[in-house]
């Protein structure tokens, strides 16, 4: 198997919502590996599992494969083809677009990210 999607050493893997998360602590923080499947879409596999009306984490990493479209809340919208660095707000809708997963390398640290990494706390203007 390729790199890109082989086994992590030391990582804590699960599936979420047909999502493979691979997960491994890193100085204060988080390194993550995310493979979303073709046909993926947040609002139609996660929002059932979290709850909440739109994904409210902050992602910032890079879009190691694959193709993601996505839309805020206030229907602004957003595409990210490999190879990408990716900044997506809280409060969004996002899936995998064509038939190839869409692998992203994320750094979090959980409830932090946002602020840690400057990103606002949600989508909005002005
Ligand atoms: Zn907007």
């Amino acid at each position: 198997m390729e790199p890109l999607l082989a086994a992590i050493e030391g990582a804590d893997h699960r599936q979420v919502g047909g999502v493979a998360l691979d997960v491994v602590r890193a100085g204060n923080g988080r390194v993550k590996r995310a493979v979303y499947p073709p046909g993926f879409r947040w609002s139609t596999h996660m929002k059932p599992i979290v709850g909440t009306p739109h994904c409210m984490h902050a992602h910032l990493g890079f879009l190691a494969q694959g193709h993601i479209g996505g839309e805020y809340a206030d229907g602004c919208g957003f595409e990210y083809r490999a190879p990408r660095v990716l900044v997506i707000e809280p409060g969004h809708d996002a899936w995998v677009v064509g038939s190839q997963a869409a692998v992203v390398i994320e750094f979090d640290a959980e409830g932090e990210t946002a602020r840690r990494f400057g990103i606002p706390e949600t989508h909005r203007h002005g």
